[in-house]
């Protein structure tokens, strides 16, 4: 069985997590995907909503839909949020599972700046979606450093050295961030384009992200 973890912010969800998430679980066949918002992320630093209000726009967005779940495994850790910490945290739990760790193309090309970087790529296979105007081949995509710790490197699958894979992932490239969606908050404009209606409305109850981002 494999399961999909998909960590990020989720500063707030926005479409382009969930059509990630879904490209992940149909392209790998996984069982489903695990959604796991970050606590405090080690790389983000300013405009951070509350936990619970990014956990509950995520509870909103996923309303529904077949073949996710969250886990907030992150939010209860104590200090920063390391996905190595939350990859063994999930071997441990879900023993004899193939565990494939989902991220964009900015978050691949920064895993050097991540905690344990090595340790991660021996925990999960990686698949990897292209954002607009990120690099499409593995090779202009992974740092130097790490790139020396895969084996096999084919155009669109790599495999380390301790057997975990990184793959492409088929996805037309989504025009979204969580940036973009706060910074349109914050100047008044609307968002339906760009997250599921319940989190929009649950933006504007909250009154979330109404300072400049
Ligand atoms: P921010 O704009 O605040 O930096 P974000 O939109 O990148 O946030 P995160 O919660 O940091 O959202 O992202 C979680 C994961 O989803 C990361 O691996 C990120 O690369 C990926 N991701 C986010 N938006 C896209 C997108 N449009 N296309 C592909 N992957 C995406």
């Amino acid at each position: 069985m494999s399961l999909g973890v998909l960590g990020g912010t989720f500063n707030p969800v926005h479409r382009a997590h969930l059509r990630l998430g879904e490209a992940a679980r149909r392209h790998l066949g996984l069982e489903r995907v695990i959604m796991i918002p970050a606590g405090d992320p080690p790389l983000k630093h300013s405009g951070i909503a509350p936990a619970r209000h990014r956990l509950a726009m995520l509870e909103r967005a996923l309303e529904g839909q077949e073949g996710f779940e969250i886990a907030t495994l992150e939010l209860e850790r104590p200090g920063k949020s390391y996905t190595v910490h939350t990859l063994e945290a999930l071997r441990d739990a879900h023993p004899g599972v193939s565990l494939w760790f989902v991220l964009g193309a900015d978050a691949l090309a920064q895993l050097d700046l991540w905690y344990a970087p090595r340790r991660l790529l021996e925990l999960a296979s990686l698949a990897v979606a292209q954002r607009p105007g990120s690099a499409r081949d593995l090779a202009d995509l992974v740092p130097a450093s790490l790139a020396t710790t895969f084996r096999e490197r084919a155009p669109e699958r790599w495999v380390h050295v301790s057997g975990q894979e990184l793959r492409t992932l088929s996805f037309d490239p989504l025009d979204v961030s969580a940036t973009e969606v706060r910074r349109r908050v914050a100047r008044g404009e609307p968002i339906g384009g760009l997250v599921p209606a319940p989190v929009e409305r649950y933006i504007a109850e909250h009154g979330l992200y109404q300072e400049a981002a």
